[in-house]
């Protein structure tokens, strides 16, 4: 290939199509892990429940022709929210929503669009979940992805250098909850017993950001 060529990535239907699998495939590795680390702190189903959503994913999305990544985004969303249940249902079913809406009837996302739609995914999390940062949620594997994105972005970074550096973001920002008093959802019951402990759902979506830079 020739020079340019061999570094362009396209976040077209096929991307789309390896992020959302991606990340139905890493929850079903790391299921187990998920409600373990929710046991500690919450009520034992967080890789539970993602897993019976992102099931209903891969079943529906590998049988069908392949959609636009704003159709993908919204099958995912509405899917989720339907099944996954407990906070992070309707939590991870914005996040897909929020991206389809911004992604639109793109064919190829643009870079600076699909960070546009993980700032918008960030935006419904806090609007349904109103947590910030440092409450021990997904927030805060979220918000320096999407920080992340952004910088490398406006530094000139190419799409797969941008994903990864998300990724590796969202995992600071994950393994970061540890000492973190819960603020938010069902481990703030704890009190002072949350730290200490590494918050599900930021580890999920260490995943998803994981899933991005992988589908790159
Ligand atoms: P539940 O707590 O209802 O059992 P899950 O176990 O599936 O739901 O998900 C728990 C995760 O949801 C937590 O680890 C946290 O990251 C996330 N979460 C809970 N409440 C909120 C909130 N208000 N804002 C953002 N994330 C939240
Ligand atoms: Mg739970």
């Amino acid at each position: 290939m020739t020079g340019n060529l061999a570094h362009k990535v396209l976040l077209d239907r096929a991307f789309a199509h390896r992020f959302v699998l991606g990340f139905g495939a890493l929850i079903e590795e790391h299921w187990h892990y998920l409600t373990q680390l929710d046991a500690a702190i919450g009520d034992a189903d967080h890789g539970i429940n993602m897993r019976r959503g992102m099931k209903t994913v891969y079943l529906v999305v590998g049988d069908l022709p392949r959609m636009s990544p704003g159709e993908l985004f919204h099958e995912t969303g509405t899917r989720l929210a339907f099944t996954v249940g407990g906070a992070a249902g309707p939590l991870y079913g914005t996040v897909f929503l929020s991206m389809a809406q911004v992604v639109a009837d793109d064919e190829v996302v643009m870079p600076g669009r699909l960070v546009a739609a993980t700032d918008a995914a960030l935006a419904g999390i806090r609007r349904l979940g109103a947590a910030e940062e440092g409450d021990k949620t997904m927030v805060d594997a979220f918000a320096p992805a999407v920080r992340a994105m952004r910088s490398a972005l406006t530094g000139g970074r190419e799409p797969a250098e941008v994903l990864d550096a998300a990724a590796r973001a969202a995992a600071e920002g994950m393994t970061a909850t540890i000492p973190l008093r819960a603020l938010k959802g069902r481990a703030s019951y704890l009190g002072p017993r949350s730290e200490g402990h590494q918050d599900p759902g930021a580890t999920s979506t260490a995943l998803l950001f994981q899933a991005l830079a992988t589908a790159c």
